[in-house]
């Protein structure tokens, strides 16, 4: 067991360092090293080494049902992991490698961990666009299978001091290159139909407009798809809804409030939504409506909240923060500019428990462009649990 977490010093301006080479050094070895991304923070182990890759998980605490993307430095890293893939494949790595893209391409049997897979027949592949991650991984000389550096279930890590808050002791490395990119995870999609498609299987920094410059026609998972939220949503009901069911939404699956404060579960209808993914320890609901409507509704259950004794949060907008009065109210950005509000998004989640509070409201956004990733993570931090105003 892992006791002592050894911070490294890179500077993503200039990368060639000692500390490098001795996470490169670590990684081979079979350590485990988490490492800045152009998506948010990773935590890597030597894809090809099955016990390196089951330290990730019992860091982690991840389920082993979910498999993991494997990260390479160079093209010719690519080969000798999967099987031959589609000219599709390779324009859409023309076109966004490096980047925050994740192709599931067919796996060539016995070279990575079966951890990596899941067991699928298929392994997830991307080049980040980060020069600390390229230098590591290119330092390591192996394909680095890496989940985002969290523990399981928690926001995904922007800046170096989350993953110290999750990992700190469970982890031989954890590398300071400064604050993550776009702050949300790579999209993952996987071809379809011969390479006529696409099929995204999770929204991230690459956007289904931007895909549609490769491949015209583009499908969704069903967990993935724009406006899933709106299909869960239930409408509010007329009077503020008691507190729901007490313990904290995890693990669960898709939820509705029911009249009176009830959970409702339904059968998870894949292994993303079996979990509360991306979530605060405070029980969080989704608000959908127009911001005048949105607020009122919200500012009502924050009075009944209080009124139990429960400190509230809000997770608002610029636009509309005068809108509100709770204890902790985290502006994440304006709905102008959505990339910002992305960067910031799991920053402001973790802000709720770092103030205690037990009852999250948030607004929504258009689901275009980065507005899709954003409220797909949202929604999950939720659990799914979703109200229309
Ligand atoms: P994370 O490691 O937390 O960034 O999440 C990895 C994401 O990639 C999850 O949504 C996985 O379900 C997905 N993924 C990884 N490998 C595959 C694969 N072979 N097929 C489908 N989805 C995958
Ligand atoms: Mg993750």
């Amino acid at each position: 067991m892992i006791s002592k977490t050894i911070t490294l010093r890179i500077d993503p301006a200039n990368p060639d360092s000692e500390s490098v080479a001795q996470a490169g050094r670590l990684l081979r070895e079979g350590g485990t090293v988490a490492f800045p991304t152009e998506t948010v923070y990773g935590l890597g182990a030597n894809a090809c080494d099955h016990a390196a890759v089951q330290r990730i998980f019992e860091a982690k605490g991840r389920p082993t049902d979910n498999p993991l993307i494997v990260h390479i430095a160079d093209r010719a890293q690519l080969d000798p992991l999967v099987l031959p893939y589609s000219g599709i494949a390779r324009r859409l790595m023309d076109r966004f490698w490096p980047g925050p893209l994740t192709l599931v391409l067919p796996v060539r049997p016995g070279v990575v961990s079966p951890h990596v897979t899941a067991g699928l027949d298929t392994v997830a592949v991307r080049l980040p666009a980060h020069p600390v991650a390229l230098a590591v991984i290119a330092a390591a000389g192996c394909p680095v299978a890496a989940p985002s550096a969290n523990s399981s279930g928690r926001p995904s890590p922007t800046e170096v001091s989350h993953v110290l808050d999750d990992l700190d002791g469970r982890i031989d490395a954890v590398i300071d290159g400064g604050a993550a990119g776009v702050g949300l995870e790579s999209t993952v999609v996987e071809i379809i139909d011969g390479g006529s498609a696409l099929r995204i299987l999770r929204p991230g920094g690459v956007t289904a407009e931007d895909l549609r410059e490769v491949v015209p026609r583009i499908e969704y998972d069903e967990v993935a798809a724009p406006g899933q939220s709106a299909s869960t949503a239930r409408e509010a009901a007329p009077a503020a809804a008691a507190a729901p069911d007490a313990g904290r939404i995890a693990d669960i699956g898709p939820a509705i409030l029911l009249p009176g404060g009830r959970l409702a579960h339904s059968a998870p209808r894949s292994p993303g939504m079996k979990y509360a993914h991306y979530a605060p320890r405070g029980i969080m609901e989704l608000v959908q409506g127009e911001p005048a409507a949105a607020s009122a509704y919200i500012q009502g259950e924050v009075r009944t909240a209080r009124a139990r004794g429960e400190r509230t949060g809000v997770l608002v907008f610029t636009e509309h923060a005068h809108l509100y009065d709770a204890d902790h109210i985290a502006v994440v950005g304006s709905l102008a500019h959505l990339e910002t509000a992305a960067q910031g998004l799991y920053a402001a989640l973790r802000s709720f428990d770092d103030n205690g509070v037990q009852r999250i409201w948030a607004e929504s956004c258009p689901e275009q462009g980065i507005g899709h990733a954003f409220m797909n993570r949202v929604a999950k931090a939720a659990a799914h649990l979703i109200v229309r105003v």
